[in-house]
């Protein structure tokens, strides 16, 4: 099975509205994170990361410096036994009008082209409504929202209080 994730909020710590992770130092996984993930690479799931990243466009670190961010990020996960498959990073901000950005779902589609998934039988894990709407626009079977603050999210199929309650939803509905 096909798990798509977010980053901010559900692999590294949720950042306050217009703060970016720039440097490497601040590329942290959070608390639990990696623990949680490594229960669906063990059990046979394919990872995806689908992240916005509007600091690029808005001036606050180069694409380079995203990729380098991000590529660290998936090194310390792979450093704890998480196999992430792949990753797409959309640098636009709203006012771009791309494909990519969230609530959008062309990064999720991109990836089931590239890698032959059937959305309906993936999931998504995500802690902004946003995430879900771009699961639920892309076909995802299950949506899990990581419901950290609150807000609730129509979209959603399931609803979790943290990450690993996220991946047990998904690990008791798999398909494949
Ligand atoms: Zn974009």
């Amino acid at each position: 099975m096909a798990v798509f994730l977010d980053r901010e909020g559900v692999i590294t710590p949720k950042l306050p509205r217009g703060v970016h992770v720039v440097t490497l130092d601040q590329a942290v996984l959070a608390p639990g994170a990696a623990d949680a993930l490594r229960l669906l690479t063990e059990a046979g799931c394919r990872l995806f990361i689908v992240t916005n990243q509007s600091g690029v466009a808005r001036g606050y670190l180069t694409r380079g410096a995203a990729d380098a961010v991000h590529a660290h990020i998936v090194r310390q996960l792979a450093d704890r036994g998480v196999v992430i498959n792949d990753s797409r990073l959309c640098p636009h901000r709203d006012e771009d009008g791309c494909a990519c950005r969230k609530p959008k779902p062309g990064m999720i589609a991109d990836l089931c082209d590239q890698h032959g998934i059937d959305p309906a039988r993936a999931a998504l894990i995500g802690d902004s409504p946003s995430d879900v709407v771009a699961g639920l626009a892309a076909g995802c079977a299950v949506r899990v929202h990581l419901a950290l603050s609150g807000q609730a999210s129509n979209a959603a199929t399931h609803r979790a209080d943290n990450l690993l309650e996220a991946v047990r939803i998904i690990l008791e509905v798999r398909y494949d």
